[in-house]
């Protein structure tokens, strides 16, 4: 059977799709791109903006004609499970809490059409037993040569533009013990890199130890050579620990902050916990503990009480402060949530003109931030073959092809080199 998991979101929808995908390949199942065409269909939906949830509704209703069933999981189906339902007569929405239990479905029908089952009724009578949103196996993925971790699930924050803590719930943490144990076992699969992932990744928690104390645990336990990633840090449960586990050589030097606005007006607004002068002394720490680390950032252009001033506090912070890359949002109201019928909506001109300025800056900081690489030493994560060269992602999250790689290299192994151009590595 061909399979096909169509992803839409953050990181931790990856990590989830991988782990659903591999559950596949592992049985012999053929998983395949959505160019290719299968049998069965299972997309992993998003809600944080209106336009993710119009491309899940535009690729389900495409999926349905083409294959035999569409399974929809993820944030949006758990908000939407009826209106995506009606989008066509093979779809099989599975909600959240029973998301963890599609690791169980190709079992199931592997079983059920072998008795004569067409796929749809099989899919149909997978009945999903309730399961933890931990029931990942920490095993290897068929997309990806780095292995993700999901260690934490859920949000205890109401940011007023945000639906993903109603879809996903409250904080909920993996024991630090069991981290430890998943991580030690993807070592031995192979793995040379591991993304730990989570809805809101800094909110981890293990009796009282944050996500720094969880880290200074797992570090030592690892191989000197295993590299671990942070998916994306929210800047409100950034402390003095999790700072201190960064330093180590273990933890790349790539950090993704979704700060959304550097003004303290419009962060209260939103109800976001920390101050533009908390973002100052995160951006400073990391950048002791760290050598010219990529620090990218989320930021939203619009948001509600983001006046003139406001966003120029917000554009000269990013700018002064040097980011490696923004990733620039508009606002979009959000049904369900505190600003969704904000009265100091800024207008949707004003919001785009925004925009396009902060994606014009993130251009320029990025190939600022790409020239002063070249030069330098990084640690680049192999992943793909074309044209005689191995491309990789380097641990400053450069995408470089790589040159002398040692023969007999292999997909997922890490070398060291140069960087001598703004996209090449050269081993030595
Ligand atoms: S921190 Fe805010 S934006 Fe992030 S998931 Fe929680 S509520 Fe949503």
């Amino acid at each position: 059977m061909k399979v096909c998991v169509y992803t839409l979101g953050c990181r931790l929808n990856q990590c989830e799709s991988e782990a659903i995908a591999d559950s596949f390949s592992r049985n012999g199942h053929e998983v395949v791109d959505a160019r290719r065409g299968a049998d069965l269909y299972i997309v992993n939906t998003c809600t944080v903006t209106a336009k993710a949830e119009q491309k899940a509704r535009r690729m389900i209703r495409l999926f349905s004609t083409e294959g035999q069933a569409v399974v929809v999981t993820g944030c949006y189906a758990q908000m939407a499970q009826a209106e995506l339902e009606e989008l066509g007569e093979n779809i099989v929405v599975v909600p959240l809490v029973k998301k963890a239990g599609l690791l169980g479905l190709c079992a199931h029908i592997d079983e059920t059409t072998n008795a004569g089952m067409d796929l749809l009724d099989a899919v149909r009578s997978f009945a999903e037993p309730e399961t933890s949103v931990f029931d990942y196996a920490a095993s290897s993925f068929s997309y990806h040569s780095r292995a993700y971790l999901k260690v934490q699930d859920g949000c205890d924050n109401e940011c007023g533009y945000c639906r993903v803590h109603i879809a996903r719930g409250p904080s909920t943490s993996l024991g630090r013990d069991e981290v430890v144990a998943r991580a030690l076992q993807l070592e031995e699969e192979g793995f040379n890199e591991i993304v730990l992932t989570g809805v809101n990744l800094t909110m981890y928690d293990h009796e009282g130890e944050g996500l720094g104390g969880m880290m200074l645990a797992l570090i030592p336990r690892l191989k000197d050579t295993t590299r671990l990633r942070l998916s994306s840090m929210e800047p409100d449960h950034i402390d003095e620990r999790l700072i201190e586990a960064c330093s180590s050589h273990k933890v790349h030097p790539h950090f993704h902050i979704p700060l959304q606005s550097a003004s303290d007006k419009v962060l209260e607004r939103s109800s976001r916990k920390y101050s533009a002068s908390h973002l100052e002394w995160v951006i400073e720490q990391l950048r002791k503990v760290k050598d010219d680390p990529f620090i990218a950032c989320d930021v939203i252009a619009g948001l509600p009480a983001e006046g003139e001033e406001e966003f120029r506090q917000t554009y000269d912070f990013l700018k002064d402060t040097g980011f490696a890359a923004l990733h620039v949002f508009p606002f979009s109201p959000r049904p369900d949530t505190a600003l969704y019928k904000a009265r100091d909506k800024v207008s949707e001109r004003v919001r785009d003109e925004r925009a396009a300025s902060l994606r014009q800056l993130s251009e320029s900081l990025h190939s600022a931030y790409v020239a002063r690489q070249i030069g330098r030493r990084q640690e680049v994560l192999l992943e793909t073959r074309r044209g005689g060269l191995w491309h990789g992602t380097s641990g400053n999250y450069l995408k470089l092809a790589v040159s002398g790689a040692p023969a007999f290299s292999s997909r997922g192994q890490i070398v060291s080199g140069i960087i001598t151009a703004k996209d090449m590595l050269s081993v030595c």
